[in-house]
This record gives structure tokens, C-alpha cells and sequence, in this order.
């Protein structure tokens, strides 16, 4: 059975985090979506929330668990039984610290594998601080983000709801 985790900081999570998930989740038979508790970071997110919302998004795929963790990446790998890592590569300017990362986590744990995803063109410009400065100066941001996402943010940034949602909702 091929195990992966997809690390991240998923702040909050966006279509282009979900795109990978998707992808992954049909090439390995388990994924763990391993969100990082980094003391070092202030995320705009808590920990609760991220989870939460990435919960809500991965609640239709079967083999998709969500999970937060503290500490070394490997070391939250191994002991899911994971032998891979997914990460998605954006543009030339995510080459240079993933590579340093892959490195450092394959000299740590040779067993463990990095796999890059190249993310769709459709969302290799969106991050989740992108999003945020949109949200924040009240741009819609339903292209870029799952539904209860774009709730949060709104929630959040303390705009009116109503007003932003979209005509479907
Ligand atoms: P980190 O702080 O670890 O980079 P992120 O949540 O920003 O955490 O990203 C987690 C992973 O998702 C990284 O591998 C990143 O390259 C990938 N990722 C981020 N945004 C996108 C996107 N728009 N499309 C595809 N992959 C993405």
C-alpha cells in the first residue's frame, strides 16, 4: 500500500492545495494532508480552523485524512508509514527551497521520497497569501478558494457575508 503526506501550512487552504490533493489521491492509496504547527509562523488561520476547513474540503475523497503535526516532516511521515512526500512546484522561484528541503529530508530519511506535482496552470499563481491580501481589501475570492473557505475569510476580514457570497449559494 503506497502512503504519502502532503505537508504544508494550508493557511488557508485554496484550489490549487486541493487540485494536489486531488491528483495525489489518485496515484498513492493513502494521503495524509499533514498541517504544520510552526511556533516560528503567525498564521492568520489557528491550527483548529485550518484543519477544520481542510477537513470540509477532503470530506468526499476515501482516502484522504487531514492531520496536524509538530516537529521534524519526516519524522510525522514515519510514523504514518508514509514513504513519500507531495509537494507541488509552482514556478522556478519554488525550485530553489524545495530542493533544499527534499535534500535535507532525504539525508535525514533516505527512505522517504519527495514527489513534485507540477501544479496546474490554472492555479500556479495563487498562494494562500495572495488570497489573503485579497480578501482583505474585499475582493471576491471565490475563483481562488473553496466555498467555506471564502466564508472564513469573510468571517475573518469582517466583511458582510451577504454581500460577497456568490448568486448560487
Ligand atoms: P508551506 O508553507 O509549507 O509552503 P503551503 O500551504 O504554502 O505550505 O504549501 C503547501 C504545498 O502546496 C507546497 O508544496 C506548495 O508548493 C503547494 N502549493 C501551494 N499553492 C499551490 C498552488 N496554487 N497550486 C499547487 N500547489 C500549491
Amino acid at each position: 500500500m503506497s502512503i504519502a503526506i502532503y505537508p504544508g501550512s494550508f493557511d488557508p487552504v485554496t484550489f490549487g492545495h486541493m487540485d494536489i490533493i486531488k491528483r495525489s489521491a489518485r496515484v498513492f492509496d493513502k494521503i495524509y494532508v499533514a498541517v504544520l504547527i510552526n511556533s516560528a509562523k503567525t498564521p492568520t488561520f489557528t491550527i483548529e480552523e485550518r484543519l477544520e476547513l481542510l477537513r470540509e474540503c477532503c470530506k468526499d475523497f476515501r482516502n484522504v485524512e487531514v492531520e496536524s503535526f509538530t516537529g521534524l516532516t519526516v519524522d510525522f511521515a514515519k510514523s504514518k508509514g508514509a514513504t513519500v512526500m507531495v509537494r507541488g512546484l509552482r514556478a522556478v522561484s519554488d525550485f530553489e527551497s524545495e530542493i533544499q528541503i527534499a535534500h535535507t529530508n532525504h539525508a535525514l530519511m533516505p527512505r522517504i521520497e519527495t514527489v513534485f506535482f507540477a501544479t496546474s496552470i490554472k492555479w500556479s499563481y495563487l498562494s494562500s497569501t495572495i488570497v489573503k491580501e485579497a480578501a482583505r481589501y474585499n475582493s471576491d475570492v471565490s475563483r481562488f478558494v473553496p466555498h467555506c473557505v471564502e466564508k472564513k475569510l469573510h468571517e475573518k476580514f469582517g466583511f458582510p457575508v451577504e454581500r460577497k457570497l456568490r448568486d448560487d449559494d
